[in-house]
């Protein structure tokens, strides 16, 4: 007896985290700052800590009423009905449900390269097949409909990431109407939004609801997530917001309370703790801000919580910043082995990695290895 076959299926590649590096490492966990996996560095808003705590002694219970609860707080904030909200085991549990709620087999959706990797994992889980667009590094990563369009054959759903990981960049709203405009009835354009809250641009729900001069569409949604802005990532809370057109096929194809008690408590007092919020996007532009400004390397312009730095050897860089302490995300396996990724972290995390990125990269240029003048082979 096997498993069906798996041979087109990849583990995801997560970022590492501190501990396992330490032990690789035979270190100890506390010389490490990691700035891999574009987590909040100020940790979950107080309040979700607060909240969690106290849910301890009530989760023998299903999550019911604490995902009701969380449905309606989401909706209100962004102003549309409460079915439109389609709550899932973090962003990526979001995905899932919107490939279940789409693909025939053999149905295909379309997804930016580079770009994150699940999509294509989640469309294969669900029987689709998954065909890439390219962002151009000559044209600095732009998005727009257009370089989409180019690739597009009546795939089912295009992904848009805006903005864009690894890369940071943004699609216009009015590039994404142009994009669904452009694409058939049957076509669903998801925008994924999941660093939103670091963008100084509105979210696509405008033009699901037909806000800002745009018509209301039954043909856009859009991913958000608790993980990175809200410092939830360890609890899993994420969620579509759909159109009303698709409001009813949510109880159809989703997990039964996969999202949990812990994590719906917790975002519905993340939700209302703007202070934590607005403190973590202003650490991150002053963070990417000051390493566009002082890394010795090309870093393109970014609107999320991470900049993407093109280092010239992205897996020497990589292991010669862990060696001194700095956990960075090595892009190779988006494609780009020439560049780092690198989350912003508070005001003394940036100033390190500046610092040893900018010794790294200086030690590589006078061809010595290290600090102590070891060669580099
Ligand atoms: C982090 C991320 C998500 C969702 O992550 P979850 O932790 O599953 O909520 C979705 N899309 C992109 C592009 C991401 O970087």
């Amino acid at each position: 007896m096997q498993p069906r076959d798996l041979s087109d299926h990849v583990a995801y590649e997560a970022g590492r985290g501190i501990e396992e590096v330490a032990r690789e490492l035979g270190r100890d966990p506390t010389e490490f700052v990691k700035l891999a996996s574009n987590e909040n560095p100020h940790g979950p808003s107080p309040a979700a800590a607060v909240a969690i705590r106290e849910t301890a002694s009530s989760v023998s219970s299903y999550p019911k009423s604490a995902h009701a609860d969380l449905v309606r707080a989401i909706a209100d904030r962004f102003g549309v009905d409460d079915q439109q909200i389609w709550l899932a085991n973090g962003g990526d549990g979001a995905i899932d449900y919107l490939h279940r709620a789409t693909l025939e087999p053999g149905d295909a959706v379309l997804t930016p390269t580079p770009g994150f990797a699940y999509y294509g994992m989640s469309a294969r889980f669900h029987h689709g097949d998954d065909r890439a667009y390219s962002l151009e590094r000559a044209d600095d990563f732009e998005q727009t409909a257009a370089g989409v369009l180019e690739s597009f054959d009546g795939e089912r759903i295009v992904w848009v990431t805006s903005p864009h990981n690894p890369t940071g960049t943004t699609m216009a709203l009015a590039e994404i109407e142009r994009l669904a405009e452009e694409t058939p009835a049957e076509t669903l354009v998801v925008v994924d939004e999941a660093y939103g809250e670091f963008a100084d641009r509105d979210s696509a729900v405008a033009l699901i609801e037909g806000r800002a001069g745009y018509d209301a569409r039954d043909d856009v949604a859009v991913l958000r997530t608790f993980s990175k802005a809200y410092g939830l990532a360890g609890l899993r809370l994420g969620y579509a917001i759909v159109p009303e057109e698709w409001a009813e096929a949510y109880t159809r194809v989703n997990t039964p309370f996969a999202a949990s008690e812990l994590a719906c408590r917790a975002g519905l007092a993340a939700i209302d703790d703007d202070e934590h919020v607005e403190r973590t996007v202003e650490t991150a532009r002053n963070s990417r801000d000051a390493m566009c400004d002082r890394l010795d390397a090309h870093v393109w312009p970014s609107e999320g919580n991470f900049v993407l730095v093109d280092v010239g050897n992205a897996t020497a860089v990589s292991e010669a910043l862990r060696e001194r302490g700095v956990i960075v995300r090595n892009c190779s396996s988006f494609g780009l082995p020439d560049c780092l990724r690198i989350t912003c972290g508070t005001e003394e995390e940036t100033e390190l990695a500046i610092e040893t990125t900018n010794d790294v990269l200086a030690d590589r240029a006078a061809g010595t290895g290290t600090r102590l003048g070891v060669t580099d082979e």
